[in-house]
């Protein structure tokens, strides 16, 4: 009988790689594959424990982005009166998880990331990267969706100055300055393609370089640190199907997101936590803004309780196969959002800011509004169909929805979807607005399945001896979605599990 195929041909293993296409062969303690977020902690943790470390990445330079990291507290947050209960913590990631993610993979991070957040504090604010650490003030406040503060922005900073985004860059930039300094040894332009192994054990990886095929021998630990599967299509069909349905997919560096360590794991005899992958999804594509009004599908009809945050919303409208959703508002925006913030608010409905200044800038939503009427992803009308028509929805389906949304108001009571009162609010002023938004996919967040030592496991629990993933190549944080307990968290444990793993391989080489 022929046997059904479990993945697309992305799972096949290629022909290994003949010993004489081997021009160079290096060799150190541990060989990372990745220069990202997880994998230069990793690498210059194991640095700092005396670990001979050599890290290969597949494009030309290391890759940091995005603004926040959220750990569960830090040194930092407790200067500013912040301190979040781990076992409260614990028990509503958990709960987020869907009861899927692995506990004792979040005990690590709970416990570990305080001390991980502590140590690059102490990295990025010496003189020569100059920046100043901040807490994330836009969180959703509501009960439902809480998200707690721990998010650290890093300001000031080299690349911030150099135009990129306030956060990640600066934070790798500095880990893999600070990792050069030590000795290790970074391969550019150099894409793991074969793991090698020997009498059971994972030995080395071999790269793709324009001069031929690198081996990198390694006497203790390969690290797989990857990044995601959310730039290979036929990997995400089988593996996370919701990441294809997205608007637009917005990873960079281009092609550094196509899951290959999560084949070349597979290939070594590791297997991947349960699918489908969680994704991490915000709904930011077209327009910025979606505050909490009246959202319409692109036929015109409300889908769901707008009162939601970051992940749901995104969702909720790819449950709908929609495109994208239009958020409908007033104009009295400017009275009526600031209103309900203390309800909600975070990424997307109040603004960027630290922890303790306002998420509402009115001069900040003007031009953001500007922006969007100029590029059209934001339309007028003085009417609901005279709106209609600007946003080519049926008239007829949408102002029977909108008058629905409005007695729903007068009523206080959302018969519908199950709003809060305190966000059952009018939209009686004309013009109208509306704002056309999607989900973008930001990273995959699954992957192989590892143990709480990040070791890579087969499909009947076997640890693969000397492999060991992190970041968005390893599994077992999340489960059916990414929760944002606290905003940033896939940096946080990035950046936590894979300080842990390097600092127990680099202990294990002074032992
Ligand atoms: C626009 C954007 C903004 C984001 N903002 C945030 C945020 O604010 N907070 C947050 O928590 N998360 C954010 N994320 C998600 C976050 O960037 C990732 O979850 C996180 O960086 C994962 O870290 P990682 O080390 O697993 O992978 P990455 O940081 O993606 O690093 C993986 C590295 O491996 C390299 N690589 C790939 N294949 C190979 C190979 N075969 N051989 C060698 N190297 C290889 C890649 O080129 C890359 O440099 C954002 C994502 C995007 C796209």
């Amino acid at each position: 009988m022929e046997q059904v195929r479990r993945y697309g041909h992305w799972a096949d293993k290629p022909e290994p790689i003949p010993a004489e296409q081997i021009t160079e062969t290096v060799s150190a303690d541990v060989v990372v594959a990745g220069c990202g977020m997880s994998g230069v902690s990793c690498a210059l943790r194991a640095a700092q424990g005396g670990a001979d470390v050599i890290v290969l990445e597949k494009s030309g330079s290391w890759s940091g982005r995005g603004g926040n990291i959220g750990v569960v507290n830090s040194s930092f947050m407790r200067s500013q009166g912040y301190e979040n209960d781990p076992e409260a913590f614990a028990r509503e990631w958990i709960k987020r998880s869907g009861n899927r993610c692995d506990e004792r993979i979040l005990w690590r991070y709970i416990n570990g990331s305080p001390r991980a957040m502590d140590w690059l504090l102490d990295i990025v604010t010496r003189p020569e990267y100059g920046c100043r650490p901040a807490l994330q003030g836009s969180v959703y406040k509501g009960e439902t969706y809480r998200e707690l503060y721990g998010s650290h922005r890093l300001f000031g900073g080299p690349m911030e100055k150099k135009g990129m985004r306030a956060g990640g860059a600066d934070a790798v930039y500095a880990m893999y300055t600070e990792a050069v300094k030590l000795g290790v040894r970074l391969f550019f332009h150099s894409p793991a393609v074969e793991l090698t192994k020997e009498n059971g054990r994972v030995t080395g990886v071999i790269a793709e370089t324009e001069n031929g095929y690198l081996l990198a021998r390694a006497e203790k630990a390969v690290v797989l640190a990857t990044g995601d599967i959310g730039g290979n299509e036929e990997m995400c069909a089988d593996l996370a199907p919701l990441a294809n349905k997205c608007a637009s997919k917005i990873y960079g560096p281009k092609g550094g997101n196509m899951g290959d360590g999560h084949r070349l794991g597979l290939w070594a005899g590791g297997s991947f936590e349960d699918t489908p992958f969680p994704t991490m999804l915000h709904p930011q594509a077209y327009h910025f803004r979606n505050y909490c009004f009246l959202f319409v599908t692109p036929d015109g009809r409300r889908f769901m309780n707008e009162d939601s945050y970051v992940q749901g919303k995104t969702v909720a409208i790819l449950r709908e196969n929609a495109p994208y959703a239009w958020s409908i508002m007033d104009s009295g925006w400017r009275e009526k959002v600031p209103a309900t913030l203390p309800y909600g608010g975070g990424l997307f409905w109040g603004g960027d800011c630290e922890v303790g200044e306002s998420e509402f800038i009115l001069e900040e939503e003007e031009r953001m509004l500007a922006w969007g009427l100029k590029r059209g992803v934001v339309v007028t009308g003085d009417t609901p169909e005279e709106l209609s028509e600007r946003m080519g929805v049926p008239s007829d389906v949408f102002t029977g929805e909108f008058d629905r949304y409005n007695a729903l108001c007068a009523e206080g009571k959302d018969r519908d979807f199950g709003k809060r009162r305190e966000l059952l609010i009018p939209l009686d002023k004309p013009p109208y607005y509306g704002m056309k938004f999607a989900p973008a996919l930001l990273t995959v967040v699954g992957g192989l399945r590892v143990n709480a030592d990040q070791n890579v496991l087969s499909e009947n629990g076997d640890p693969v001896a000397g492999l060991y993933a992190v970041g968005n190549a390893a599994g077992g944080r999340y489960g059916v979605d990414y929760p944002i307990l606290v905003p940033g968290n896939s940096h946080g444990t990035a950046l936590t599990l894979g300080f842990l793993l390097g600092e127990r391989l680099g202990s294990e080489n002074d032992g």
